[in-house]
């Protein structure tokens, strides 16, 4: 997998800063001070000005497919309706090597599963079928390229679940080397990110937490922390409804 930045908004903090003077934050705050309650308040529209385009290649189609589902970004991806897959490279999940010292069972039909895929590809296309029918035989593990640019608000939300132990391991490596990325550029912004846990300060993941959880023991789980005020906060909720809604 690799991750490269072709372009990032130049003096985004002061962007920023200037954008959320505008909406009534104090203009003797420095644009680092805002940076970071904007980031910690979550008044996070005035992020939304800062954009990252990432050049991401040698990921598999199904990873694509994780990251066409984040909708706030702009995507574009190779086609195999107007690329050549001949002699396609392709991703082996790092768990299926390691599980067997990459020498297992598993690995060797995982490879042969795509040695085959490759063989009817090819042979569709020496018969003279289409590429747009031919890439049908084509594997989920296919390596794919892909551009995509996100803002800074989005990119949080990006990271906030797929950080997370519970992601999928290609999407939570690709999130890994993307949020590098970010820290190199714009570490007040990122520094206070990371996923949904620690950013929030509380886990929604709940019972599903995996015992592999770095912050099992450190972040309580969400529902642990509402139940010590729920039947409370309800009744205030009920109050506050009957007040406002009688004629
Ligand atoms: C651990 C994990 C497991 C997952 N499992 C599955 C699965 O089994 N099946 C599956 O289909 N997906 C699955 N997903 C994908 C997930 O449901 C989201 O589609 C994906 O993470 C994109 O997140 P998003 O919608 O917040 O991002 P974006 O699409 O970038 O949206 C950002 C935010 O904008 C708002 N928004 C965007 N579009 C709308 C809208 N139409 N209406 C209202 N608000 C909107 C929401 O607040 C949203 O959080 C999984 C994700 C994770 C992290």
């Amino acid at each position: 997998m690799n991750v490269k930045l072709l372009r990032v908004t130049e003096n985004g903090t002061n962007l920023v800063a200037e954008a959320a003077r505008i909406s009534g934050v104090s203009s003797i705050q420095t644009a680092k001070g805002i940076i970071e309650l904007i980031t910690d308040n979550d008044y996070s529209s005035a992020l939304e000005h800062i954009h990252f385009t990432f050049d991401i290649s040698a990921i598999s189609v199904a990873l694509s497919r994780e990251l066409l589902e984040h909708r706030i970004a702009s995507h574009t991806a190779r086609s195999t309706r107007y690329m050549e897959e001949k002699g396609f490279s392709y991703y082996v999940p790092r768990e299926l090597e390691e599980r067997e010292g990459g020498e297992g069972e598993g690995v060797r039909i995982y490879k042969e599963a795509m040695a085959r895929a490759g063989e009817a590809y090819t042979k569709l296309r020496e018969l003279g079928v289409a590429r747009e029918q031919a890439r049908y035989v084509l594997p989920m593990a296919l390596h794919t390229h892909y551009v995509v640019t996100m803002n800074v608000r989005s990119l949080i939300n990006f990271f906030m679940l797929r950080l997370c132990v519970r992601a999928s391991p290609e999407i939570r490596e690709l999130a890994m080397r993307m949020y590098k990325v970010c820290m190199d550029e714009y570490p007040d912004i990122f520094s206070r990110i990371w996923c949904r846990g620690f950013t929030l300060g509380v886990c929604p993941e709940n019972e599903v937490r995996p015992p592999q959880c770095p912050f099992k023991k450190l972040v309580p789980k969400k529902r642990e922390i509402k139940s010590q005020f729920e039947e409370q906060a309800q009744r205030i909720i009920e109050e506050d409804l009957k007040k406002w809604t009688k004629k």
